[in-house]
């Protein structure tokens, strides 16, 4: 992962997107935090974030939804070459461009993605070997999903879903439908604590079922565990998700779910040619701004040759 590249030379790292098939969230602890039983697949839709040598530390984006993302340091590309550079006692002298492929705001951990491929990318063009456990405890400082896009792949993850334990899975195919806007993660929270109040919270655990149903790669076993407890916090704050949900079924899809925080919108099909079917009638029925087709696991961040 950290080879040094030489004066002026780049490096690109590419990183994946994420769907939780299981989202569960207790109740919101004293730090305001919530415990997560968060099962984690990483899919093939990916950003690709390319560090350069310069002066001093910027930031640039292309792609479809680039206007909507910060170039300023409050970008998590920016945080991340930031935090590794101050650990290492150096400065963070380079321009990290990020080549937006992940729908922004749209619970699929795009600002994460690029998170972790800057701290991948600037370890290796300031050539620091930075061993993978400090990589993944930088990761945390940055974000609960920020190790998770590290690694990639399936994984649990408890605690705010930064803990991290791989799991089995097989090979699944997916439509996402992308909405109008995002939808802020702690805002989603927020109404989650809302929805929740006098109501006894269950600790939140792992499902056997679900875990089962990954590892056997059977995607109409996988479709009756897919669970989301956003989901009704996401869908009382955009009602209009209900109908994206159900045209892709009625177009389909074995199940639908509101992608972690939301507003994106998950499908498991089938096939690839299912998703492209479902994906094409999402398309036609006016309830989403555009989709993507994608299958998982997918890799985590990888340096490009
Ligand atoms: P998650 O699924 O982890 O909750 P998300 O996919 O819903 O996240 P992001 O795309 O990560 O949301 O964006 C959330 C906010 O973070 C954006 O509205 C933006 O202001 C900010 N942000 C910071 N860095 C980035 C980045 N590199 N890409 C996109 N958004 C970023």
């Amino acid at each position: 992962m950290s080879t040094g590249a030489g004066a002026g030379a780049g490096v690109t790292v590419r990183v994946p997107a994420k769907v939780n098939v299981q989202l569960a969230v207790g109740a919101a602890r004293p730090d305001g935090f919530h415990d997560l039983a968060n099962v984690f697949l990483a899919v093939s839709l990916f950003d690709e974030v390319t560090a350069t040598l310069a002066d001093s530390l910027t930031v640039s984006c292309t792609g479809p939804d680039a206007d909507q993302v910060p170039l300023d340091r409050t970008n998590l590309a920016a945080r991340a070459a930031e935090t590794l550079a101050a650990r290492h006692g150096i400065s963070p002298s380079v321009h990290l461009h990020i080549a937006k492929n992940i729908p922004v705001a749209g619970g699929m951990a795009g600002g994460s993605a690029d998170g972790a491929a800057a701290l991948v990318a600037c370890d290796a063009l300031w050539g620091l070997n930075t061993p993978l456990a400090e990589l993944l405890d930088i990761c945390a400082e940055l974000g609960s999903d920020v190790p998770f896009s590290l690694v990639g792949g399936a994984a649990l993850g408890t605690g705010r879903g930064e803990l991290l334990t791989p799991v089995e899975a097989g090979t699944f195919h997916w439509v996402f439908a992308v909405a109008d806007g995002g939808l802020s993660t702690p805002a989603v929270f927020r109404e989650f604590d809302r929805l929740a109040e006098g109501r006894e919270i269950p600790e939140p655990v792992a499902s056997p079922a679900l875990l089962a149903a990954l590892a056997s790669g059977d995607p109409e076993a996988l479709a009756g565990a897919l669970s989301n407890d956003l989901q009704p916090a996401a869908l009382s704050l955009r009602p209009s998700l209900a109908a994206t949900l159900g045209a892709g079924v009625e177009a389909g899809a074995l199940a639908a779910l509101v992608s972690g925080s939301g507003p994106t919108t998950a499908f498991l099909v089938r096939d690839p040619e299912s998703a492209l079917k479902v994906a094409a009638a999402l398309e036609a029925s006016g309830t989403c701004r555009t989709t993507r087709v994608a299958s998982s696991p997918a890799p985590g961040a990888v340096v490009l040759p």
